[in-house]
């Protein structure tokens, strides 16, 4: 391979380039983070997801949410997680509610549950689909959509709700205008926030950043962090959910298949340059999707100046 001698302009260009990144290093992290976890179902499962939250919350997360299958399947797994984060941690949890297939009064019976047990922040979805449902038919006495659900939410009690966001639009939504005026009638309906589907292309997110602000929204939009653990698995969740997997992000896992060490370390490092993609654009707040894994999501926060912090003497 013949050698290649750099110019002048290419080292001052790479010089340039490494007096910012110690800059960024250097300064105080302005980062505000969020994990979301899922409640689990075998006891090995209950063991990994209670060493990561214990692993993540030296990092004094905003909040930690934990979801809730659309169905009302996880409900107990859900309350459980929640009770035992309030009972056990300083943390504040954040529930998952989703209204689809149930009716407002057992919806209003959850949030009061969880209003009476310490609970003051939730997360408000429609819910997925069931796999064999192709057209979705709102429950006759039920929230129909999740801007119904949030103001329901308001009336139970005055929680502090995050709502769901999609920079690459909903996949039921008839056009992405209609989408973003869904998610202005959540937030105009007393969510304080969004927090995005995940995305890998940080431009996908900046568009849809900028569409939300000529829309007239001025909340959060926190973006949705996925660190890639399987990428088989992350293959499924984009087609189902609807976000693009970009070929960049394909070759990068490509011929990995067997070798999950290198995919952790080039997973990380995908995340970390996404984070710090966007914070050079300005985004202070992000959400972890960490699938009850602390690795990937610590060594992300690391990157983003996010580091344990001694408990006050
Ligand atoms: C951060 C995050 C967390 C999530 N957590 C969970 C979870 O714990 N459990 C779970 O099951 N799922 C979860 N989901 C997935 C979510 O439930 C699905 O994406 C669901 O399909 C839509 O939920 P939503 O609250 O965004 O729905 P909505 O805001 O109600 O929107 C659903 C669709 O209906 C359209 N729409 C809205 N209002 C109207 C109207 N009046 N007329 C016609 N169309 C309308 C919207 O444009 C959109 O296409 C999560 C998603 C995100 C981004």
């Amino acid at each position: 391979m013949p050698v290649q001698v750099k110019t002048m302009q290419e080292r001052k260009i790479t010089t340039t380039e490494q007096s910012e990144q110690t800059r960024v290093d250097a300064v105080t992290p302005k980062a505000q983070v969020s994990f979301e976890f899922f409640p689990p179902i075998t006891g090995a499962m209950e063991k990994t997801l209670w060493d990561s939250i214990e692993r993540l919350s030296v990092l004094r997360p905003r909040f930690v949410s934990v979801t809730y299958g659309a169905d009302g399947s996880t409900r107990e797994r859900t309350h459980a997680v929640v009770a035992r984060i309030l009972s056990e941690t300083d943390l504040i949890a954040a529930p998952h509610l989703t209204c689809i297939g149930a009716s407002r009064g057992e919806i209003d019976d959850i949030a009061r549950r969880y209003w009476d047990m310490g609970v003051r922040h939730l997360v408000a979805l429609r819910g997925d689909l069931p796999k064999d449902v192709e057209k979705y038919r709102p429950h006759p006495d039920g929230y129909a959509y999740g801007s119904d659900l949030v103001a329901g939410l308001k009336k139970v009690a005055d929680f502090d709700i995050s709502v769901a966001a999609y920079p690459e639009v909903h996949p039921e939504a008839p056009n992405p205008l209609s989408d973003l005026d869904n998610l202005k009638r959540k937030l105009d309906a007393g969510a304080s926030r969004a927090i995005t589907q995940f995305f890998f292309d940080v431009e996908l997110y900046l568009r849809f950043r900028d569409l939300c602000a000529t829309a007239g929204i001025d909340s959060n939009i926190v973006p949705g962090i996925l660190p890639i653990t399987r990428f088989p698995q992350l293959t499924r969740f984009a087609k189902q959910c609807g976000a693009s997997v970009p070929d960049w992000l394909t070759r990068r896992f490509d011929g990995l298949e067997d070798d999950a060490e290198t995919r952790q370390l080039i997973a990380a490092s995908v995340a970390i340059e996404q984070v710090r993609l966007l914070e050079k654009q300005g985004i202070e707040e992000f959400h972890f999707y960490t699938l009850n894994r602390a690795e990937l999501t610590f060594a992300i926060c690391h990157a983003l100046g996010v580091r344990p912090q001694q408990a006050a003497a």
